[in-house]
């Protein structure tokens, strides 16, 4: 399994600590980190180079701010530009015509166009509450109509028969006039599939398209086709003008870079992503959910941004300064961090963002209990006086220590061994901290979810 871009950054972050910005010099090793990352994600090559030199337009020059790292930084925007290549917001289905509105399926076979179908048929009928008709343009293969014909049933949409002895042509104007006739919104047309790209049978869906005039044509492609898609996706784009694309078998291991570049060589929008063999297996598609899947590192840029919303960053700057400049990481900073992750949504919301095989170790049972833990620190540290935070050696090696932390530890509610607990915890992120600069709340929490 290839290692994450977040784990391929945090490596190289470290040789950077304390940079201030993104420059010409430090970009150059992330960004080819984020191309073997994209390459291994099965993003096109072509493709890769031309997102690669936009991302580096952005990122030169951006600020680090608080407690951000050049690579988080650089990560967010790496994401950024994904989510905004493969298509911000939402796209759902255009149906603005004259009844029926019509949408024309193109694939190759086995591309997932007959299920899609279906499943589109369902998505219609019980989230736009739409009369749905399905028909099969596939001459060919006598088991294509009938599999159609098994899962509109299944979707409880109606379906029109067809023959292996007609011509597609034939079929759907037949099967328009019966959905005129019957008042149905949408008219779904599944055509033959293609095993590759065959002129013949191009030239029979560019004829199909010409005589129905859909008002969607959707391009149906297979993640797991990886490089492959952008030979595909181009052919389709060249004899037909998409509308969209579905996305099929995102259930499957892929890490779903063909989303990138067929989004990028057709310039349709991916409205639709397969996710089961199932009929209800169709979601609308998340461009931003997708980008951190291609990327291999859960949302963890929702949580970058988190961090830089819920961060005062100006603290978090001075919190940066004391430890560069060699001043100590005191108890009143111990203070304000908890505060700001509880800020965040506490531990459970924030562990919730970052990629699973951080915190698989981390059971729900295990969160409770170190949120619980938080919340009695978050006591004992104000069981405290101002001047005990600010000189936690008052309590590790001062002479009244121990009078001190009895008085905290009754003030707290707790015993006195919780105080040394946190005492003992504290001296050790101390010495994290000075290690890393003021680089991680992140690895602050990994150490404590972990
Ligand atoms: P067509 O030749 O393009 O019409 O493809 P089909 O609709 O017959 O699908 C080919 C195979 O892919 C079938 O076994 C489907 O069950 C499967 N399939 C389609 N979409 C998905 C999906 O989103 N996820 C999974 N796991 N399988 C899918």
């Amino acid at each position: 399994m290839a290692s994450t871009l977040t784990d391929r950054l945090s490596r190289l972050v470290k040789t950077m600590r304390g940079q201030a910005r993104i420059t010409e010099s430090n970009v150059q090793d992330m960004l080819r980190e984020v191309r073997m990352a994209l390459l291994e994600a099965d993003v096109a090559l072509p493709v890769v180079r031309d997102f690669i030199a936009r991302v580096k337009e952005k990122a030169l020059g951006q600020e680090v701010v608080g407690s951000l790292n050049p690579g988080q930084v650089l990560v967010s925007v790496v994401h950024k530009e994904l989510a905004a290549t493969m298509g911000a917001g939402v796209a759902d289905l255009n149906l603005a015509a004259q009844p029926p509105a019509i949408i024309l399926m193109a694939g190759l076979q086995g591309a997932g166009k007959t299920t899609t179908t279906a499943k589109l048929a369902k998505h219609l009928i019980e989230r736009r509450k739409k009369k749905v008709l399905t028909v099969s343009a596939d001459v060919y293969r006598p088991a294509a109509i009938e599999q159609l014909k098994t899962v509109t049933r299944q979707a409880g949409a109606e379906w029109f028969p067809s023959a292996p002895d007609q011509k597609p042509h034939d079929i759907a104007l037949a099967a328009l006039d019966h959905a005129r006739r019957h008042f149905f919104d949408v008219l779904l047309v599944d055509t033959a599939g293609r095993l590759a790209i065959d002129e013949a049978l191009m030239a029979e869906i560019r004829d199909l398209h010409a005589t129905l005039n859909p008002i969607e044509t959707l391009f149906v492609v297979d993640a797991m086709q990886g490089q492959d898609a952008v030979n595909t996706a181009k052919a389709f784009k060249e004899a037909l003008p998409l509308t969209g694309i579905v996305l099929t078998k995102l259930d499957g291991d892929s890490r779903g870079g063909a989303a990138l570049s067929v989004r990028q060589i057709t310039g349709a929008p991916i409205k639709f992503a397969g996710v089961s063999e199932k009929i209800d297996g169709l979601e609308v598609f998340d461009a931003d959910r997708h980008a951190g899947r291609v990327l291999g590192m859960g949302d963890i840029v929702a949580l970058v941004e988190e961090v830089q919303k819920g961060v005062d960053v100006e603290a978090a700057q001075k919190l940066a300064e004391k430890l560069k400049s060699g001043d100590g990481f005191d108890l009143n900073d111990f203070l304000a961090q908890i505060s700001q992750m509880k800020k965040m949504g506490g531990l459970s919301g924030l562990m919730d963002k970052l990629p699973t095989q951080m915190t698989a170790k981390a059971g729900a049972a295990d969160m409770d209990k170190a949120e619980r833990d938080m919340k009695r620190m978050e006591g004992i540290l104000n069981a405290m006086t101002a001047k005990e935070r600010r000189q936690p050696a008052l309590l590790m090696d001062g002479k009244s220590k121990a009078s001190r932390k009895r008085r905290i530890a009754a003030g707290a509610g707790v015993q006195i061994q919780e105080v040394n607990r946190l005492l003992n915890q504290f001296d050790q992120m101390q010495g994290m901290m000075k290690k890393m600069k003021g680089g991680g709340l992140m690895k602050m929490m990994k150490r404590m979810g972990g």
